[in-house]
């Protein structure tokens, strides 16, 4: 695999700040460290909730800002928490919109996707992707500890001479290498997981698998990302949460669709993904899955501040059997297809009245 295909966490650092020296790199990297390196397979699931860090908040906001001149529309589907029915709005929104123009359908929930299970592709190609993480040539180094010093995520420890490296750890955010003063590092890439595209009728169809054991979802995310469509409208559906992959997943996009459901947990959760989306600027609307199995709580909560209530879907057993069964709900109930589309005739006037206003 060549060096310069793989992704690097040091883009996003630098766009939150530089690098200017060592002492500033390791500061301003601390705060990210102690957030980004969980794994979320260890995090239990419908319950993976962790911030996002600054360096991915930052430059996700800006990019936010920077509408598209184009009539391309990319549509976010994410949750507080997992297990709110986020795959079935994305497979169902995906099919109805097929019948209107170009779709593209990205599953970037890498830890769990399962878009898959719905839509059936045929896999069309898989692409793997890494990051760069060092290699010490220990003839050449000199036992320094600069490396261990720079690492703000310990990945690099130095004993004497010798110098290991826990790969699991390493972000590939460059630190070490830069400042290694002997130049013992280079660089030698990671296989952190795969992009895999898929054939679907009338759909363009991409997801992202990490591989079991590794933490670093979002390089994997900003792969699926690339295959955004230039025209029509993407489709992404993000981790569960609201921690970094679910940034990297909704960042810059024209519309995030939040999936809940009216239960406490539901709200709760609700609140910290709309805390999220609004610090990334992102408009946003609520779909409330499971309507009738809680109270009214959770659409009290939207009313009250200001967020459209885009649909709600009943807690009904037909539902849930067609969702077991791996069926789209568009398909097994098509009277939702019109519920859909108008849904997002909705969204589609909301993205288009804020174009014409920024
Ligand atoms: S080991 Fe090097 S590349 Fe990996 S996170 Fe630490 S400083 Fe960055
Ligand atoms: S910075 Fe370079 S020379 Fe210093 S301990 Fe690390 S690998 Fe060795």
């Amino acid at each position: 695999m060549e060096l310069d295909r793989v992704d690097r966490d040091r883009e996003a650092a630098e766009d939150w700040g530089g690098v200017p020296d060592a002492a500033e790199w390791q500061a301003t990297a601390r705060a990210p460290a102690r957030v980004a390196t969980v794994s979320a397979r260890s995090v239990a699931h419908g319950r993976r909730t962790q911030s996002a860090c600054p360096a991915t908040i930052r430059p996700a906001r800006a990019a936010a800002r920077e509408w598209r001149g184009t009539s391309a529309v990319i549509v976010s589907i994410a949750s507080g928490k997992g297990g709110t029915g986020k795959t079935l709005i994305a497979t169902s929104l995906a099919l109805v919109l097929k019948e209107r123009g170009p779709v593209t359908l990205l599953d970037c929930d890498v830890e769990e996707p399962n878009d898959y299970i719905y839509m059936k592709p045929t896999q069309t190609r898989s692409e793997p992707v890494a990051i760069p993480v060092p290699f010490v040539d220990e003839s050449k180094c000199i036992g320094c500890g600069m490396c261990h010093d720079v690492c703000a995520f310990n990945a690099i420890v130095v004993l004497g001479k010798t110098v290991l490296v826990f790969k699991e750890l390493c972000h590939g955010c460059g630190a070490c290498t830069r400042f290694c003063p002997v130049g013992a590092i280079t660089e030698v890439p990671n296989e952190i997981g795969v992009v895999e595209e898929g054939k679907v009728e009338g759909i363009r169809f991409f997801d992202g698998v990490l591989s079991i054991g590794q933490p670093m979802a979002p390089p994997i995310i900003r792969e699926v990302r690339k295959h955004a469509g230039t025209d029509g409208v993407t489709i992404i559906d993000a981790s569960p949460g609201t921690s970094c992959p679910v940034v990297e997943a909704v960042r810059d996009s024209d519309f995030c669709i939040l999936v809940t459901e009216p239960t406490p947990f539901g709200l709760n959760d609700l609140r910290l993904a709309v805390e999220t989306v609004r610090e990334l600027g992102l408009p946003h609307g609520a779909i409330i899955n499971r309507a009738g199995v809680g109270d009214d709580r959770t659409e009290a909560y939207c009313r009250s501040e200001g967020i459209p209530i885009l649909m709600t879907i009943p807690l009904e057993e037909r539902i849930a059997h067609t969702y077991s069964r791996g069926v789209p709900l568009v398909e097994a109930l098509p009277e939702y297809g019109e519920r859909f589309l108008e849904m997002f005739d909705r969204i589609r006037e909301m993205v288009n009245e804020r174009r014409r206003s920024t």
